[in-house]
């Protein structure tokens, strides 16, 4: 029965997985697709001889075969999420267990849009690539020499890989569809969507055309002389080199101070041009993130909480038609929630 309950999960996550990553076309929501996730993830942390290479749990997004593959030199990874705050606080315990009772933290918004490593030798830019499995992504370097937001040449002359999110403005997205719409053309499911369409193009030119930015949130560090060693201070030499940086970052002394800072943008989110869909806490010491490391699939110095779904998809049972006073029809939707 848990084999069949297994292989039915893995099937229908893989499935998603392919509509996500490669057509950029999901059919179902991220919350949806998050619960499925988690029930194999639980089921396999209960039954570990059930667990498999080729498992989704084990593995991170898909690559697809549009441009030429590059292998990442640093792996990307994804993150744990959650969606309670019970679970972010059981994180922070057992990292203070091992490194005191108050480890800092960084918050930062998870900006929901499409994951890119950037290489820059003696500070100009020679190649970005997109996440793809985290181990061989798409080399896509043309097309984001088009998007302002990245420095084409940085402000000293060095040589590191950074990694962000390429997004587009909510803003942008409504005029895309919009103009899609007119044309008869395909419409985007969301931003992050648009974004990703609008990237992987083999013209370089439609890509030029649409409105995208990049936020970056990582530095890998090991190319540097004197590295940043705290994660804040990462964020903050990235800015001076010329990146664009979310202003909206928060060092936190504690869980308490982070879940403050989730609460705060669970409802703040909805004033921003850009869609989040959540927020990343990470450890700010950059020597506790070197040990405590990553497992297959993610790093175990980050999490990610996310916030409740906008819209829970229902299912449609009945559609019903009332007469108003005046004899105006109103049709009533009746779903399961
Ligand atoms: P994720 O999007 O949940 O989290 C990891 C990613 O967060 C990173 O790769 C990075 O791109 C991004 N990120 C944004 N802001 C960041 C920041 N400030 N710091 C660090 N990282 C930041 O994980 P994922 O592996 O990209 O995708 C899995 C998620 O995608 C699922 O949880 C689900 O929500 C969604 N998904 C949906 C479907 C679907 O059919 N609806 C299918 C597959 C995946």
């Amino acid at each position: 029965m848990l084999n069949i309950r297994i292989q039915f999960l893995k099937d229908e996550i893989n499935k998603h997985n392919y509509n996500y990553y490669v057509n950029d076309n999901p059919t179902i929501s991220d919350y949806e697709y998050d619960k499925l996730f988690a029930e194999l993830k639980q089921i396999e942390a209960e039954h570990p001889e059930l667990v498999t290479p080729d498992s989704p749990t084990q593995r991170v997004g898909s690559v697809s075969e549009k441009f030429l593959p590059f292998t990442h030199t640093h792996r990307l990874y994804s993150l744990d999420n959650t969606y309670n705050y019970d679970d972010l606080k059981s994180w922070y315990e057992k990292i203070t267990k091992e490194y005191g009772s108050q480890v800092e933290l960084v918050c930062e918004l998870k900006i929901d849009g499409l994951a890119i490593a950037l290489t820059y030798e003696n500070g100009v830019f020679t190649r970005g690539v997109t996440r793809g499995d985290g181990i061989t992504g798409e080399e896509i370097t043309q097309n984001l020499k088009t998007i302002k937001a990245i420095p084409l040449k940085l402000k000293d002359g060095v040589s590191l890989d950074v990694r962000g999110e390429i997004y587009m403005p909510k803003s942008s997205f409504e005029k895309l569809n919009a103009e899609n719409l007119e044309k008869g053309e395909k419409l985007f499911a969301n931003p992050r969507n648009a974004a990703a369409g609008s990237l992987r193009q083999l013209d370089s030119t439609i890509t030029a055309k649409r409105d995208l930015s990049m936020f970056t949130y990582t530095l890998v560090n090991d190319g540097l002389k004197e590295p940043p060693k705290t994660h804040y201070d990462s964020i903050m030499y990235m800015k001076e080199q010329g990146f664009k940086v979310n202003p909206n970052i928060k060092l936190c002394k504690n869980a308490d101070e982070a879940i403050a800072y989730c609460k705060e943008w669970e409802n703040k989110r909805f004033d921003l041009d850009y869609a989040t869909d959540g927020v990343v806490i990470k450890v700010n010491k950059i020597a506790i993130q070197e040990d405590l490391g990553f497992t297959s699939r993610v790093p175990k110095w980050a999490t990610a909480f996310k916030f409740p779904p906008e819209e829970i998809e229902t299912k449609l049972l009945d559609i019903e038609l009332s007469v108003g006073k005046t004899g105006a029809l109103t049709q009533i939707g009746r779903a399961h929630v």
